[in-house]
């Protein structure tokens, strides 16, 4: 009987594989045409300041991935970045979401929207490229938008990979005049000796750590300790994934500079995302028109 057990186990578990497996060759091959055949977009994530009267105000927007396939539907980046990366498909689609975020930032300009940040996410296998710090000179140069208006997001996990290399290229960034921060801080084992050493301006902290906040004694000491600590280095702290209105309490007492989370909206299609910024901050010219 146990064997018969165990044999079934078996079973089961080899067409579990054999179905993931399945699944992860069916998106590799569809994501090689997901470019061409237009179906990747970006939507835009509001990234807001705190302050200390209280308000919260629109300062970026982080661009985030969405891939819709015609039969798999919406598939999600935590399902096909992972594929892209061993493909390395993540490479066009790395410069895609470049363009094509710095292009919409450029077009909010033009649309009268105020001065916003915009961060794109990197991944590990984009920022060992030899030609990253070239190829963002050049979008940047061919969008025709300044290289402080961008920011790159880059894990924990990715820039401890090997932190020496990570520290040339941030360099090199740095030395062009873009921004970057850790992203999921919290998550990747940062040594305080190499934090000092990233270009870095910001940690995001990561989501895993502010969803529990408000009754997780422990989470609220490592959030506070990582703000403590960010203030120590002189660093600036951006809370993810922010969704109560305790957390965002929490957070602004204990000095956390800004925010991001469905509290104040989820990423949302650009036209969308621009209305959301301007129903908070009217064009001066429609604000006069009111008055
Ligand atoms: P991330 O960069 O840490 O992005 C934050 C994720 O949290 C996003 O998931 C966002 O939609 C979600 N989120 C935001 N606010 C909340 C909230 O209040 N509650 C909860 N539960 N979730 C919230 P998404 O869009 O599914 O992206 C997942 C991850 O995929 C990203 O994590 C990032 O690592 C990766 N990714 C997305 N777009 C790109 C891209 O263009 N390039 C690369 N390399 N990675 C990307
Ligand atoms: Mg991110
Ligand atoms: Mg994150
Ligand atoms: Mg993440």
């Amino acid at each position: 009987r146990a064997k018969k057990d165990g044999r079934n186990a078996y079973r089961f578990f080899t067409s579990e594989m054999q179905a993931q497996s399945a699944r992860t060759l069916q998106l590799e091959n569809a994501l090689r045409r997901a470019l061409e055949r237009h179906q990747l977009s970006l939507h835009y994530q509001p990234q807001l300041a705190l302050s200390s009267d209280g308000q919260a105000r629109i300062i970026g927007a982080e661009a985030l991935l969405r891939w819709q396939h015609p039969e798999l539907g919406w598939v999600s980046p935590a399902e096909f970045i992972p594929i892209a990366e061993t493909t390395g498909l993540i490479l066009p689609i790395g410069e895609w979401v470049l363009q094509e975020a710095l292009s919409q930032l450029h077009r909010w300009d033009l649309a009268g929207l105020p001065k916003l940040t915009m961060a794109v996410n990197l991944s590990a296998v984009q920022f060992r490229h030899d030609d990253l710090p070239d190829l963002v000179g050049r979008v940047l140069a061919h969008v025709g938008v300044p290289a402080e208006r961008l920011e790159l997001e880059l894990t924990e996990g990715a820039a401890m990979e090997n932190p020496a290399a990570a520290i040339i290229v941030m360099k090199e960034l740095h030395a062009r005049g873009v921004q970057l921060s850790i992203d999921d801080f919290g998550t990747g084992h940062s040594s305080l000796s190499y934090l000092k050493k990233f270009r870095v301006g910001k940690l995001k902290i990561d989501q895993s750590f502010v969803r529990d906040l408000t009754d997780d004694v422990e989470d609220r000491a490592i959030v506070d300790a990582i703000i403590r600590m960010a203030e120590a280095l002189g660093l600036e702290t951006l809370a993810e994934g922010v969704e109560t209105q305790g957390q965002l309490d929490f957070l602004r007492r204990q000095g956390c500079q800004a925010v991001q989370g469905y509290l104040f909206s989820r990423p949302l299609p650009a036209e969308a995302f621009a209305a959301f910024v301007l129903a908070e901050n009217p064009p001066i010219s429609a604000s006069l028109a009111l008055s």
